[in-house]
């Protein structure tokens, strides 16, 4: 649901100059892809994310 997404995007605030969405599962994947939130705990949580799905894909990143 693209429209939904652009939909949650809009609800965004920014706090420290990031992205921050109000109604976001902070410390979530989803909270930093689906809602588009940048607060410390999602990019925390994205970050993890990619990086165990790059250590069980291997070295190469998953650019496609
Ligand atoms: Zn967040």
């Amino acid at each position: 649901m693209a429209e939904l997404r652009t939909q949650r995007h809009q609800h965004r605030e920014t706090r420290d100059g990031k992205p921050f969405h109000p109604d976001a599962p902070h410390g979530t994947r989803g909270g930093y892809s689906n809602y588009g939130c940048r607060c410390l705990e999602c990019r925390a949580a994205n970050t993890l994310a990619m990086r165990m799905y790059r250590r069980r894909d291997g070295p190469q990143s998953p650019a496609t």
